[in-house]
């Protein structure tokens, strides 16, 4: 398998006003991403993953290191546009992500920045929110929507520009739980679909369901492995603030009477499976 992202020794720091002092926001991290892979990043509020993202396609270009995009450099001006088109973003707020009053044309306005002729626009419009599983919406006012199906419509817009990587900035962190089952459900099925996801998260139960975990704190990468390898570690986890996901701290406590829970059970459904077996 091949990396279609790599971090390398990345240092990002803010400057603050005129008198030139900066915050270190990102302070030498390195990690890649394998193509068609699911990764998460966890952390708590300040430890820099926002700052992360938005050097994953160029929003932000390293003070010091190196992030490429398959094979991209994102500090090369002259791959910027490049660099855009394969990686695609998506935020936590979902009303500050939509710009247009209808639905669908919110959806094209991605495809048509990228200069896509209208006929393909529409099949991806049609597309991108058919996999979002609203396409029914698409002549409706966004403002209309619950939260969870705004968001889907800011996934479908992302989506519609045919990106090979989506970075979901805590895409959950404003939805009710209903609205973020379904807006897990949709980024695990564009996984599936081979898109390179790379999801920040302050929900231990959808990092459980990731490929890779790496846990930020302080702008530096603290751990980083499979979601096993990771909840493993609960302690450390709760020395940063983090928790473990819901079924990690049941199967403890069912070891601590004397009942073995298998270590890859890390979900709730996982749990559900086991014990009905
Ligand atoms: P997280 O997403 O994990 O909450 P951020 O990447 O947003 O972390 O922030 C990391 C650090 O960088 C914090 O100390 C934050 O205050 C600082 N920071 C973030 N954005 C800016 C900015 N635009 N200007 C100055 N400092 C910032
Ligand atoms: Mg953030």
């Amino acid at each position: 398998m091949s990396d279609f992202i790599r971090v390398e020794d990345l240092v990002y720091e803010y400057v603050k006003g005129e008198d030139g002092t900066s915050v270190r926001a990102v302070d030498g991290v390195s990690f890649s991403v394998e193509k068609g892979s699911f990764a998460a990043v966890i952390g708590q509020n300040g430890s820099g993953k926002s700052t992360l993202a938005k050097n994953m396609n160029a929003l932000l270009i390293p003070t010091s290191g190196k992030v490429f995009v398959d094979g991209l450099d994102t500090s090369d001006p002259a791959n910027v546009w490049e660099v855009r088109k394969r990686v695609a973003m998506v935020f936590q707020n979902p009303d500050n992500q939509i710009v247009s009053s209808i639905v669908e044309d919110d959806v094209a306005f991605g495809p048509e920045n990228l200069g896509t002729d209208p006929a393909e626009i529409r099949r991806r419009v049609d597309e991108a929110l058919t996999g979002v599983e609203m396409y029914d919406f698409r002549k409706k006012a966004p403002h209309m929507l619950s939260g969870g199906q705004k968001q889907r419509i800011a996934i479908a817009g992302a989506v519609a520009m045919e990106p090979e990587c989506i970075v979901f900035d805590e895409p959950t962190a404003m939805l009710d739980p209903r609205g973020r089952a379904e807006v897990l459900s949709v980024i695990k099925e564009l996984n599936g679909k081979g898109i390179t996801v790379l999801l920040i998260t302050h929900f231990m139960e959808e990092a459980a369901q990731a490929d890779r975990i790496i846990v930020m704190d302080r702008g530096v990468k603290k751990m980083e492995g499979t979601p096993a390898e990771i909840f493993r570690r609960a302690d450390e986890l709760r020395a940063l603030s983090l928790d473990v996901p819901p079924a990690v701290d049941m199967a403890m406590r069912l070891k601590e009477r004397d009942i073995d829970i298998p270590e890859g059970i890390l979900t709730i459904d996982d749990m559900v499976d086991y014990l009905c077996r």
